[in-house]
């Protein structure tokens, strides 16, 4: 049997198969669809029509629903996407739902995913959103779908993969205090291209990335679709088992794979994480890669940690040793991910002071758990760029009009580097303030 990398493998045991190479096409039962109040709407609309008006969804207990992108505001339209969710549900009796406006409420799906239990090694999880990869730093095949694929899903707990070819990344070394996930992935898309890796899998591996919490993993994985990539993954490690094992959501059994020794990559680059520098990408991409010092002084006039990609606990937690007992010189926003990460704020202190009182102290702004501005919204979403204003953030995508104006400057950075700018307000090299 020829040797298979992780995904690979995975795509193989989904598929009832003993062996699949880059390039076929296989048909793949799905273990976890999740969707969310922008794309739930059209995907249920695809579902009733195609598979009749009193069809029921594979199964139940598979299914997720995470409204999370536009969720406070008084835009009737988005206020409409919620009540469509809602009645679904109804409808379907689906398992798990996190409604805002409960006490059930988490925020970011990529977040609550495995903070609710739904990752799980060796699975394949399908979203409708393009950074469903974030998952893949489960030791899983995680990957974004449209919605008419993922209308078809819910009738059949199917779907049609062409397996990707894998492009390897090998990080050695350990991160140095001022360096995180963040610089490592904007490292790799500024090197690659936003089209490095299209339709490929982007396997990340080596002493460098075990070295990482599970937060970090997650950031390498969230951005593997900024490079174009089918899906990023991280083979699991005891940390990610130790992480799963104490959530997984309806204790379903699973399996750790591993790409085989002697699997076929068709790209492999290696870094060493000691000696690179803090990394940012400039408007209006994110492989518009400068390093820091290259492009440090730059006037802003906002910083906004928050998303995804940049609003976890560890996130905060960097942000917080640059921030305490300072005070911001711009407009600063900060937005947890999830219900979960809002009561790390309260829980999690630095010298006896609480992340929130930090951040408050400091003169930044505190919102709820939601993704916020990261994809602009309507005009009132908390931290939206509504004029064409520069600003520096940790979320994952600065094309124009992403956070809102499509004018603003969006320049993407490691929460170190945000909170560093938040405080001078002009682009600062955390390495200044750390040494
Ligand atoms: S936080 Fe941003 S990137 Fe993440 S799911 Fe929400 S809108 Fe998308």
């Amino acid at each position: 049997m020829p040797a298979m990398t992780i995904t690979e493998k995975i795509l193989a045991r989904a598929s009832g198969k003993a062996h699949v190479a880059p390039g076929e096409n296989v048909w793949v039962n799905v273990d976890v669809l999740m969707t969310h109040d922008v794309c739930g709407p059209g995907t249920f609309g695809v579902f009733y029509k195609h598979f009749g008006k009193d069809a029921k969804v594979w199964d139940r207990e598979k299914v997720v629903i995470i409204p999370d992108h536009y969720i406070f505001t008084k835009d009737a339209m988005a206020n409409r996407n919620v009540d469509v969710l809602r009645d679904f549900v109804k409808q379907q009796d689906i398992k798990y739902f996190y409604d805002v406006g409960t006490a059930n409420y988490k925020g970011v799906c990529h977040i609550a995913l495995p903070e609710e239990g739904h990752t799980r090694p060796g699975e394949v999880l399908l979203g409708t959103d393009s950074h469903t990869c974030t998952a893949g730093a489960f030791g899983e095949f995680a990957t974004g779908i449209g919605n008419t694929d993922a209308g078809f899903v819910l009738g059949t707990g199917k779907t049609w993969l062409k397996t990707p070819p894998t492009m390897r990344f090998v990080f050695h070394g350990n991160l140095p205090p001022y360096l995180m996930a963040k610089d490592l992935i904007l490292a790799v898309i500024g090197d690659i291209g936003v089209d490095g890796a299209t339709y490929r899998a982007m396997e990340f591996d080596g002493d460098g990335v075990y070295a990482l919490n599970i937060e970090e993993r997650m950031t390498l994985c969230n951005m593997a679709i900024e490079a174009g990539g089918k899906n990023g993954i991280i083979a699991a490690d005891q940390v990610t088992l130790d992480y799963v094992n104490k959530r997984n959501a309806g204790n379903r059994p699973y399996n750790v794979v591993k790409s085989d020794p002697g699997a076929q990559f068709m790209f492999e680059k290696v870094y060493d994480v000691t000696k690179l520098e803090p990394v940012i990408a400039k408007p209006h991409s994110p492989d518009n890669k400068a390093f820091v010092s290259e492009v440090k002084g730059t006037k802003l006039d906002r910083a906004y940690i928050g998303s995804c990609t940049g609003g976890k606990l560890t996130d905060f937690r960097a942000a917080a040793e640059l921030l305490n007992g300072k005070s911001v010189k711009i407009d600063t926003f900060v937005v947890p991910a999830t219900t979960e990460v809002a009561r790390g704020l309260d829980t999690e202190t630095i010298g006896g002071k609480s992340l929130r009182d930090i951040f408050l102290s400091a003169g930044a702004k505190i919102g709820d758990a939601s993704c916020a501005a990261c994809l602009g919204g309507p005009s009132d979403t908390f931290g939206r760029l509504n004029t064409p204003i520069s600003c520096i953030s940790t979320t994952n995508r600065n094309f124009p009009g992403r956070m809102g104006h499509k004018e603003a400057q969006v320049f993407l950075a490691s929460p170190l580097t945000v909170a560093a700018s938040a405080l001078a307000g002009t682009i600062a090299d955390c390495r200044d303030l750390l040494v």
